[in-house]
């Protein structure tokens, strides 16, 4: 058994092309290094990748990585602190040695659902936010299949607020809004925002990726999202269960 996050650390921080490019399905990456385990599994490093591990309330891609003479099924990506680690099951050939040219390529089905679901999220922000009439915090948010929610520190919505936050979301929809990301140095994060609860939760750093809906918010996030919120699709809230703390609001796209 391997103790992967120690293992993981040992590496430089994978440079996260899914970061730059959420549309990428395809791209190249040098094997930084690898770790067996029993049954054909390994975990593997690579240079850069276009495979986001579950973190930042975003689940984890799912793919293949191919190399001269083998393959692997990505099974799952994991980030261990800035470095990104790939697990999955070799399907053929043998693992190649540190420096070999791989070819990676993501479930793409699976990764734009979840482009949808989590630029939903984010419009579900500002719904349940206008609704309430105030920025309500997130306790807890999951913007991946098979099931999409948010968690939210207020108390839960009546039928008919139910109804307005899913008018008010596909409203946004309708209006097709650009969604940009941009980077803000520290200084300047508190002019970028819009509409930004959790700020008293976030991590501290030196930059931030932030993900900004024109009129809507402008949200610290690490996500993957589409490029117009015309591409989300409807957006359907499937049900709302009281939590401790606040309210569970699981939703879907169409
Ligand atoms: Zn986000």
């Amino acid at each position: 058994m391997v103790d992967i996050r120690a293992w993981g650390l040992r590496f430089p921080p994978t440079r996260r092309l899914y970061e730059e490019d959420a549309y990428l399905r395809e791209a190249d990456a040098t094997l930084l290094g690898y770790a067996s385990e029993k049954g054909r599994r390994y975990y593997l490093v690579l240079s850069q990748t276009i495979f986001h591990p579950r973190a930042g309330g975003q689940g984890s891609d799912t793919g293949t990585v191919e190399w001269e003479g083998g393959l692997l099924k990505v099974e799952k990506a994991l980030l261990v602190g800035g470095v990104v680690v790939h697990y999955g099951r070799l399907l053929s050939g043998g693992v190649p040695g540190e420096g070999a040219r791989v070819r990676m390529a993501i479930d793409w089905e699976a990764r734009y659902r979840t482009m949808r679901l989590h630029t939903a999220g984010h419009i579900l922000d500002y719904a349940v936010s206008r609704v309430y009439g105030a920025p309500v915090e997130t306790l807890d948010a999951y913007h991946s299949p098979p099931e999409a929610y948010v968690v939210y520190a207020a108390g839960p919505p009546s039928a008919t607020e139910v109804e307005a936050i899913e008018r008010v979301a596909n409203e946004v929809v309708a209006a097709d809004l650009p969604v940009r990301v941009t980077y803000v140095r520290r200084e300047e994060l508190g002019r970028a925002l819009l509409n930004a609860p959790n700020l008293s939760r976030l991590p501290d750093a030196e930059v931030y990726r932030v993900v900004a809906i024109e009129g809507v918010n402008a949200m610290p996030c690490t996500g993957t999202h589409v490029r117009r919120t015309g591409e989300v699709g409807e957006i359907m809230i499937r049900g709302v269960e009281s939590v401790g703390g606040g309210f569970r609001l699981v939703y879907d796209v169409g």
